[in-house]
């Protein structure tokens, strides 16, 4: 049996329609071979055999009426999802201990949107706890594995979103991204990895961290299978009055090559402390790949960015303390036992619910709101947000898409950063534009010279012009090739 989850989009439906298999046949053959693959790679915390069963039998009966088309863009892919969203049945844990029983009442719009596009649910996906870290290391049921080299992490938070992918267990899953956890991982696993402008997705039904900075986008292999779960995901949905009516097709601009592009570069980027040399090598290898196409890199500055950091790390915890209320006990998450009174029960349940960088998140956040210190930090955060907002606006005025490095190295070894500052340095070139609000993703561009670990670089698209970033996404591809799964997971290495 063919090995499904290194397949494209296209050939699965090829496959399909021209009945070389059936969809159940192919969702059995990719749950055998998650059996086989995550022991070494934990990226699932639960698998959904039963519902994408359930899925496989609609997508089976539209392939024998020939209408498998008209189920939407996603007919018959197999799609997992970061677990801090909503799948009706499922947990909904987001790593953590907090919620390690609870029960999704409901499905997130993101994930009903890929289920009415046609798409197989395969299971929820590891993550850093609530989406706080960027190495999927503080997962209360352990960490994910880079498929590229195991001792090393997948990045985060939506690390195992990333390496199910990576070592081709799916093709398609979702993640979610409040400081870089779409792009940062999936520059460490080495796929395509998609942060849209915030807005462009609905965030119902997902777990809040930061609600003003949180967005939903897909991990691919391709940029056409990124493109193409876009047009699934993307849209208003009235349960969440910050997501917009988007009628684009993402696919449209693939093919148009770089001709006329103005591909902005920062040179403040590039001369950062901490920037690793091979990572500098390839964002300006792959400039000279879409000036080659091209393309005309205009050098542009965004003066405020550097400021970005210290911006997030007071507004992302802010929201996360208000956001992280509800977890009460009572209402929700884990309730310890034995106590007289609430405000006992509430402590000790917060205390042993969370882990510790909940805990230092909420710690921050409560002391940044608190009288006084308010208007030290909270005020001027949302300030520098205001500038960095008109930064970006301004280089949009000369630019169509910024190419930029996504993380300044790639991925590290298990334990090797331990002081959580210099673990929150992973987003130094991805947080800018959550605060911003435009989208922004990771592009594969081959293995570092000295880690020879998968790079990604970053490009940045205008707000609501998500469009222009895939387009320079597929003119890298046609230089670089379609992201591959991990040599150690290739077909025919693990579970054939
Ligand atoms: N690494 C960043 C953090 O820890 C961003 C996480 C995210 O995007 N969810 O907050």
């Amino acid at each position: 049996m063919a090995d499904f989850g290194s397949q494209s989009i296209a050939t699965i439906q090829a496959g399909l329609t021209q009945k070389e298999f059936s969809a159940k046949e192919m969702t059995e053959a990719v749950f055998v071979r998650i059996q086989a693959v995550d022991e070494q790679v934990h990226a699932f915390l639960e698998t959904t055999e039963a519902q994408a069963l359930e899925q496989a039998a609609r997508v089976d009966a539209a392939v024998a009426e020939g209408r498998l088309q008209e189920l939407g863009p996603l007919a018959g892919v197999p799609v997992g999802y970061k677990d801090n969203m909503n799948l009706e049945g499922t947990h909904t844990t987001c790593s953590s201990n907090m919620l390690r029983n609870y029960v999704s009442p409901y499905t997130a719009t993101c994930v009903q949107r890929t289920l009415d596009a046609g798409a197989i649910p395969i299971g929820k996906l590891n993550m850093d706890e609530f989406a706080f870290g960027s190495s999927t290391e503080t997962s209360a049921f352990g960490p994910t594995r880079n498929p590229w080299d195991l001792e090393r992490v997948p990045g985060g938070s939506s690390g195992g979103s990333a390496a199910a992918v990576a070592a081709g267990m799916v093709p398609v899953t979702l993640g979610s991204d409040t400081g870089g956890s779409i792009r940062q991982p999936g520059s460490f696993c080495g796929i395509v990895a998609v942060k849209p402008t915030y807005g462009v997705v609905s965030r119902y039904g997902v777990v809040a961290f930061g609600s003003s900075l949180d967005q939903v986008g897909p991990f691919a292999r391709s940029v056409e299978d990124a493109a193409l779960t876009l047009n699934a995901l993307a849209g208003h949905d009235p349960h969440d009055c910050t997501s917009q009516d988007i009628t684009t097709d993402f696919t449209a601009v693939l093919g148009k090559g770089a001709k006329g592009l103005r591909v902005g570069v920062v040179p403040a980027f590039m001369e950062a402390e901490g920037l690793t040399a091979e990572v500098k090598e390839k964002v300006q290898e792959a400039a000279t790949k879409l000036q080659e196409a091209g393309a005309e890199l205009i050098e542009v500055s965004l003066p405020h960015a550097q400021a970005a950091m210290s911006a997030y790390y007071v507004l992302g915890p802010c929201e996360a303390f208000s956001n992280l209320a509800r977890f009460d006990s009572v209402r929700y998450g884990y309730c310890d036992p034995d106590h007289s009174d609430l405000g006992s029960q509430y402590e000790a349940s917060r205390a042993k619910g969370f882990g510790p960088e909940a805990r230092r998140r909420i710690m921050l956040g409560s002391y940044l709101l608190s009288a006084g210190v308010y208007d030290t930090y909270y005020y001027p955060a949302q300030q520098v947000r205001t500038l960095i907002t008109q930064d970006y606006l301004e280089a949009f005025t000369q630019v169509d898409v910024i190419l930029a490095p996504v993380a300044p190295r790639t991925a590290f070894k298990f334990g090797e950063i331990g002081d959580p500052t210099e673990m929150y340095l992973s987003d130094m070139f991805t947080i800018s534009i959550n605060i911003a609000g435009n989208g922004g993703m990771a592009m594969p561009v081959g293995l570092g010279r000295e880690s020879g670990m998968p790079v990604g670089v970053q490009l940045i698209a205008p707000p609501f012009k998500d469009e222009n970033m895939l387009q320079a996404a597929w003119v890298l591809e046609q230089a670089y090739g379609v992201a591959p799964v991990a040599p150690a997971f290739a077909q025919g290495k693990v579970g054939e």
